[in-house]
């Protein structure tokens, strides 16, 4: 199965902190929380290409 890289960015400062792989017959657009080390909190993490 085709597995895609897609890289999660935080939607408060926008920096992708995360790389993850996801398989590539999922069209759900993944948000996840995460901690970011620029905001220094956990935020919102949305994937983007
Ligand atoms: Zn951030």
């Amino acid at each position: 199965m085709a597995v895609k890289k897609v890289s999660l960015a935080c939607t408060i400062c926008g920096t992708r902190n995360y790389m993850i792989a996801k398989k590539a017959d999922r069209t759900v657009r993944l948000e996840v929380k995460k901690f970011c080390k620029i905001c220094g909190k956990h935020t919102l993490h949305k994937e983007s290409m």
